[in-house]
């Protein structure tokens, strides 16, 4: 028997606010000694009363916007009862049936899956408030820390719209990508930033994709995937774990609960999850409700442009390769940089009369060649050097006029590939221009005839058993020789120049 999974994802959301949701409490909950940053409201005793945090509503909404989604023109705030340690107040505050946001897609690209566009529709997303943090420590006791109850949170509910593991892992990736690009969160899964709970259950369908028996069957849900690995692996393994019980007849007849335990790489039974009748949601008393109109058009134009948008962009605009496009988008800071850079480069091209000539093609063709020295040059150069030495975009002193004019030393042929890589990496110490290095360091290329011929004829000169065998008609000889140019030059020669003055030189003998 064939089966379709079905899966919907939930996610918690940390929003990046500087003070809790209700309280001003600072939300550094990890740079802190344990329960410093806390005070009655977010400990939750008796005769306090919360105050809206304005910064966290204005997240909310920009999430919902983003999402597509409808805001609620009517908010307000419920209290969900459940009794736990890490809960003082033994009630969370969130938001039962009126969200800040309702409805929704979001559009993923799956490149390598089964469906490659596949819009997920959102059901809802609210605010709430982060439950304080338990640690249980090796003498068998359990603490508990206080200083992330009462962070703000925005929790996300898609609809079952996901059909593999690989495609909730993808939607995953474009989420904390917007929530990056929205500023609202670091949506670092491995932090806890981001926290992801994932609903899954099988049905049969036929050779022709036609669904067998129910729609929808009782689900699973898999808690504690804190990483996109784990939620791959965790609904992987769900989905064996049931096609199994499918096969033997006896697929799952109720709702359950099932941790994901990565030691083990399986997911275990946990206790069976509440209704939304145990919780019994009611009105907090103590928060005013929200009206979210005038809130709503304020936020959609302070909008920025989102991931999706922007490398359709960068792919048209820039003659970028769309899997280019999309690693340079992922960090918004690293795309800044290559939309300056090209944004300079393009004031050069209008200040240089040889462009100015150009037709419409030609100026396509020196179009695409400077879009592919900007993508080489920063995804496989910049951005492994600054691996290599520990630092990044945000932080680096190259600035994107001094991209740009290495570029153009490169594009012009003034800097070969070789020197290149040196000169980046004088720019990343000291932030100085690469003219400048380049001069100084003496590593422009030698495109001189005059001066290269002169190398030349030393290099036929020290070579002869490579000259006469070359002659004798061993052709690939003349790698050897342009790397003996190269060496002699101490790589500052023009390869292409090169290899045409050898080859006439050659000749000529
Ligand atoms: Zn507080
Ligand atoms: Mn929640």
């Amino acid at each position: 028997m064939k089966y379709e999974s079905i899966i919907g994802l939930e996610i918690h959301l940390q929003l990046k606010t500087k003070t809790k949701m209700f309280c001003g409490c600072s939300t550094h909950d990890t740079a802190v000694a344990p329960n410093t940053n806390v005070c009655p409201i977010c400990l939750g005793h008796p005769g306090t009363l919360p105050v809206i945090n304005e910064q966290a509503v204005k997240f909310g909404v920009l999430v919902g916007l983003a999402l597509n989604s409808d805001i609620a023109e009517y908010s307000k705030f419920d209290r969900k009862n459940y009794f736990y340690p890490d809960l003082p107040k033994a009630y969370q505050i969130s938001q039962f049936d009126l969200p800040v946001a309702a409805g929704g897609y979001v559009d993923i690209e799956v490149p390598d899956g089964e469906r490659t566009n596949v819009r997920i529709g959102m059901e809802r997303a609210h605010l709430e408030e982060d439950a304080a943090k338990s640690h249980h420590g090796e003498d068998g006791k359990t603490y508990v820390d206080f200083n992330r109850g009462g962070t703000p949170l925005v929790e996300i509910v898609t609809q079952p719209d996901f059909r593999s593991p690989r495609e909730a892992k993808v939607f995953l990736q474009e989420l904390r990508q917007i929530a990056r690009y929205l500023g609202v969160s670091n949506a670092d899964m491995e932090k806890g930033h981001m926290r992801c709970d994932a609903n899954i259950s099988l049905r049969p369908i036929d050779e022709n994709g036609e669904v067998i028996g129910a729609l929808l069957n009782p689900k699973t849900e898999i808690k504690n995937l804190n990483s996109f690995k784990f939620v791959e692996r965790g609904l992987e393994h769900e989905i064996e774990r049931q096609t199994k019980l499918w096969d033997a007849g006896n697929p799952p007849m109720e709702s359950t609960t099932r941790g994901w335990n990565d030691v083990k790489g399986i997911t275990e039974d946990q206790r069976s999850k509440e209704d939304a009748a145990d919780y019994r949601f009611f009105p907090d008393p103590d928060i005013p409700p929200l009206k979210l109109a005038a809130m709503a058009e304020e936020m959609r134009h302070h909008l920025p442009e989102l991931p999706a948008a922007r490398r359709l962009r960068f792919a048209n605009e820039y003659k970028l390769k769309p899997a280019d496009a999309r690693q340079i988008c992922e960090d918004p800071a690293l795309a800044d940089f290559v939309e300056h850079t090209f944004s300079e480069l393009g004031a050069w091209m209008n200040a240089m009369p040889e462009f100015d000539a150009m037709d419409e093609e030609a100026l396509q063709v020196e179009n695409k060649k400077m879009s592919k020295a900007v993508a080489g040059w920063i995804l496989s150069k910049l951005l492994g050097l600054l691996s290599e030495r520990g630092g990044n975009v945000r932080t680096m002193k190259i600035t994107p006029e001094n991209m740009a004019e290495f570029i153009t030393l490169i594009v012009t042929r003034k800097l070969n590939n070789v020197a290149g890589l040196k000169v980046l990496n004088a720019m990343l110490d000291d932030g100085s221009d690469p003219t400048h290095i380049m001069e100084d360091k003496q590593l422009g290329q030698v495109s001189d005839e005059g001066a290269l011929a002169e190398i030349i004829d030393r290099v036929i000169e020290s070579n002869p058993a490579e000259v006469a065998r070359y002659q004798a008609g061993e052709d690939q000889l003349i790698k050897f020789l342009i790397g003996m140019v190269m060496k002699a030059s101490e790589g500052t020669a023009d390869p292409a120049l090169a290899k045409n003055i050898l080859l006439v030189k050659l000749k000529a003998e």
